[in-house]
């Protein structure tokens, strides 16, 4: 129906119908209401004045009991109370006493109240006794009520009935006007409520509602607020703002969709790989460009395509099984060999994963084909190279076979050249040192002195070259031991100490940048980049200062790095030599090699050494101004802690350094201030002299250093000043000397001297002869003047002074006839002697022969017959008899390449001595081997 319809449609009707229903039932209510009162209203004033017509009848009886009273007060009643019918009548016989209509009375009821009334009248009869007295028909109201009035004819109460007939129909009808009146002004109400109601619900819900409702129309659009204010809080403001979000919330996502989208795309056609979704009943649903262009296919339509079309028959049915497999939810994995259109073939690898819903139900596959054509073909091509690769691996096979050999003869070359030379090297060098032991003339003196320093230079050449050779085939061998490195830059520095000071130039050591001076490296090879660097700083510098520092620094992997300069005043090199010099053989001029010799391999070798350490070596110089040379090695931190020298504590003490070099003084006072000492420094005798009138010193210990070789006032006159002023009786005097100094202990101290010691100054020199002034005893000083005497110029021991034990019996088991000689002489020279075989079956026979066992035996290795390794087993082996078992063999051999030594000791010898043999090398072997270790 379209009303129905209307309503349904319409939210107004749907809003406005329950408030109509409820107003209907409302005015139904009311009327109901109303009609109930106004009735009930009737009624009761019906009874009032059927009350009041009773009482009224009763009263007028009995004042006036005469019949005719009666009739005139029902006659006054009726008309008074507007009653249709007022009858009085009699219970007994029913008959009427009294009516408003006189002409009926002395009749029964029943003819003289007309039938409706008489109905009425027997109805009510019933109820006299009950409550209900009344009647209503049509708009009359009908009423009998018992009453006792006096009978006039007996004069006696009796009982009565008064009946009467209302009419009510004035009273309902105005009745019905007020409720006319009522529903009226009610439906009025009603309909202004309505209307009202319209009007809001058309501001607040309808007009809002109509725009929101466009607005949802349009997609993706944001509802705006009707005004400024905003959407309000209540329903619909939060139905716009929560679709607002929602709005913005679905932007986000799309524009977040549509960039991965982008990005899917972009990879998809980006990748090398033939990409593709196929659903489950085997159509395209999606395929990248690579793949529409990699099969060729005439259509560029693919999307809903079945498979089967795409590729024909034939090659459907080739990867049908695929397909078969992928969609029962397997991955696949294929390689496939494909024609097409005449091309050349092409290999395909397939990869098929199976896409799979959580239902568990196989929705398509995807589809991922790798281009393998290339690497098929370069396989092939590999498999062609392999064969040949193997021919060319045989060939490079024998070429490294060849370098091998070629290095093996190269080594094996500079192994018997180091011991070839080094043969002869002995006998001249030992021979010219024998010669220089026996009586000689001045001239032949100087002659053989020019020869033995030739063989020197020459043997120093062959060493260079050989320890380049050896560098270059890798065979330089370095060692790892812990030593004292402070001591051994100290013991350097004094070696060269002599030179520089013969040449007049200051040197000076400085390590207190070393915190742990026990360290662990090959010291011999650090000595032997130091004494090139030193030496060549001496022989290139005339005056001035030439200083060694040395530091040591961590490094990120806790090895310690040495960093050592060492700087001269000296001839300098210019810029563009500055690189030439660490090549081999190369000097900065011709001429230098005229003034100054040496070969150019020094620093090459250096610098390798260096290198081969973990470090390396640089120059910087300025022509006649000096240079500087830093080199870095790699250490190890000490495994064995090697006793410190004895600490001292210079705390509080005071030290005056006068010394006229300022470098010299600065590393002196470095020195103490470490020791824990307050240092002044003086360049000259009276600034000291100075320094000791106008400084107020503490009673603390007070010491002077005074350099011997001051300008203007020397260290004597200065040291005789001081002395002179007893003031200054309390400053201890310490003299630092040249190392050729003519005088002696008592000397320095006539000259008031507590102490003195020999310049360059070292860790442990300084140590020394602060600990002697510190406490001092003559012995102590004598001991530490003589330790300073030895590592300075004096030979150690004189061969004199050493007690071999008695009867020493050495065998010497070498052929070559010179080096025989010269170790018997300088055995001879040490007070010793030896016998002599001239191989390794010689010596054998000897040892046998022989009841007496021998003290030690010097044994050379490359000998005729048998060798000195073979000799060495036969008599470990016991072949030389039970006593030759353990006699102490040295090796003596011009083998003085990497893995020699080791050698000579895997055979079963004891020591090892390379020649040319060193005199002071073989004593130090007879000391340890006959007193130490006998
Ligand atoms: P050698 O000193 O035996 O000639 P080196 O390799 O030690 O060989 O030195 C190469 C050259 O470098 C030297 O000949 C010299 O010209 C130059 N040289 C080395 N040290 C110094 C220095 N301290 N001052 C000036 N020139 C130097």
């Amino acid at each position: 129906m379209l009303w129905v319809k209307k309503i349904n449609s319409s939210l107004t009707l749907k809003l406005t119908l329950p408030i109509m229903g409820v107003g209907l039932l409302l005015l139904i209510t009311l009327v109901t209401v109303y009609n109930y009162q106004a009735n009930k209203t009737l009624i009761s004033q019906f009874q009032v004045i059927t009350k009041n017509v009773s009482d009224s009848l009763v009263i007028a009886t009995e004042t006036d009991a005469k019949p005719a009273n009666l009739f005139r007060v029902v006659g006054s009643l009726a008309a008074r109370n507007n009653i249709l019918r007022l009858v009085v009548i009699e219970q007994f016989g029913n008959i009427i006493a009294a009516d408003n209509h006189h002409q009926n009375i002395g009749l029964s009821a029943k003819k003289g109240l007309n039938p409706i009334d008489y109905k009425f009248f027997s109805q009510l009869i019933k109820h006299t006794n009950g409550d209900k007295q009344y009647l209503i028909h049509n708009d009359i109201f009908y009423n009998l009520t018992p009453v006792h009035m006096i009978n006039p004819s007996v004069n006696r109460l009796r009982k009565y009935y008064v009946f009467i007939a209302h009419n009510e129909s004035e009273a309902l009808n105005q009745a019905s006007s007020d409720l006319i009146k009522l529903v009226l002004l009610f439906g009025c109400g009603i309909l202004v409520m309505l209307f009202t109601l319209y009007l809001v619900q058309l501001r607040v819900l309808l007009k809002p509602l109509s725009n929101i409702n466009s607005t949802i129309n349009q997609p993706d659009q944001i509802i705006l607020p009707s005004d400024k204010k905003g959407f309000g809080d209540d329903e619909l403001g939060i139905l716009a703002t929560n679709y607002n979000k929602l709005v913005k919330a679905k932007l986000l996502r799309d524009s977040e969709l549509t960039k991965a989208k982008r990005y899917i795309e972009g990879i998809t056609e980006a990748s090398p790989m033939l990409l593709a979704y196929v659903d489950a009943q085997r159509h395209y649903q999606f395929v990248n460009n690579r793949y529409i262009d990699w099969f060729q296919q005439p259509t560029k339509n693919y999307i809903g395509r079945h498979m089967a079309d795409i590729f024909g028959k034939s090659l459907y049915q080739e990867i049908a099984p695929y397909i078969d497999k992928v969609l029962s939810g397997k991955p696949v994995l294929f390689e496939k060999e494909l024609l097409i259109d005449n091309q050349p073939t092409k290999h395909l690898k397939a990869s098929y994963l199976p896409d799979i819903n959580e239902q568990e139900i196989v929705q398509g596959f995807f589809i991922c084909i790798e281009d393998i054509t290339e690497a098929k073909n370069y396989e092939i091509q590999l498999a062609e190279f392999a064969n040949n690769l193997e021919f060319k691996q045989i060939a490079l096979e024998d070429e490294k076979r060849v370098a091998e050999q070629a290095l093996k003869i190269k080594s094996e070359f500079l192994a018997s050249m180091s011991h070839e030379i080094r043969t002869p090297m002995n006998g001249v060098l030992g021979m010219l040192t024998l010669l220089m032991d026996t009586e000689l003339t001045a001239d032949q003196i100087h002659k053989t002195s020019l020869a033995k320093s030739s063989a020197e230079s020459l043997l120093t050449l062959i060493n260079d070259i050989l320890d380049f050779s050896k560098i270059e085939s890798g065979k330089m061998d370095f060692e790892d031991i812990d030593f004292d490195l402070s001591n051994m830059l100290g013991t350097l520095t004094e070696t060269f100490g002599k030179q520089a000071q013969d040449k007049g130039v200051e040197l000076i050591l400085d390590t207190t940048q070393i915190e742990h001076t026990t360290v662990k490296a090959d010291p011999s090879r650090i000595r032997q980049v130091l004494t090139n660097l030193v030496s060549n700083v001496i022989k290139f510098t005339q005056s001035g200062v030439i200083s060694i520092t040395a530091s040591l620094y961590e490094d990120f992997d806790d090895s310690l790095n040495l960093l050592c300069e060492v700087q001269d005043t000296g001839i300098g090199i210019q810029q563009d030599k500055l690189n030439k010099i660490f090549e081999s053989f190369t000097q900065v001029d011709a001429s230098t090699t005229r003034k100054y010799g040496g070969t150019g391999l020094g620093l090459a070798i250096a610098k390798r050494l260096c290198q081969q350490m973990g470090g390396d070596l640089h120059a910087k110089s300025e022509a006649g101004k000096g240079s500087s040379f830093k080199f870095t090695v790699k250490l190890l931190p000490c495994e064995t802690e090697i006793p410190s020298p004895l600490h001292l504590n210079l705390k509080e003490s005071n030290i005056i350094i006068v010394d006229h070099n300022k470098a010299s003084r600065q590393v002196l006072s470095s020195q103490l201030i470490r020791l824990g000492a307050h240092t002044q420094e003086a360049s000259l005798g009276s600034e000291a002299l100075f320094l000791l009138e106008t400084t107020t010193f503490s009673e603390q210990e007070n010491i002077i250093f005074i350099d011997m070789q001051l300008p203007k006032m020397n260290g004597l006159e200065l040291a005789t000043q001081i002395r002179k002023n007893t003031n200054f009786d309390r400053f201890k005097l310490i003299a630092m000397v040249p190392l050729a100094t003519p005088h002696n202990r008592d000397f320095y101290e006539s000259c008031g001297f507590q102490a003195y010691t020999f310049k360059p100054l070292t860790d442990s020199s300084l140590r020394d002869v602060l600990s002697f002034v510190s406490s001092p005893s003559i012995e102590d000083h004598t001991s530490q003047q003589t330790k300073n005497e030895l590592t300075s110029d004096h030979p150690s021991e004189d061969a004199t002074n050493i007690n071999w034990p008695t009867s020493t019996r050495i065998l010497l088991v070498e052929d070559i006839q010179i080096n025989q000689l010269i170790v018997q002489g300088l055995l001879a020279a040490l007070d010793l002697s030896c016998d002599i075989a001239t191989n390794g079956l010689d010596a054998l026979k000897i040892l046998n022969d022989d009841d007496q066992a021998y003290d030690i035996i010097f044994m050379d290795c490359q000998m005729p017959e048998m060798d000195g390794y073979e000799a060495t087993e036969a008599i470990r082996q016991g072949k030389a008899g039970e006593a030759a078992k353990s006699t102490p063999i040295i090796a003596m051999t011009a083998n003085a390449m990497k893995g020699d030594e080791e050698k000579c000791l895997a055979s079963g010898m004891d020591d090892y001595i390379s020649k040319p043999i060193e005199p002071e090398t073989l004593k130090g072997k007879l000391v340890e081997w006959l007193i130490n270790k006998g």
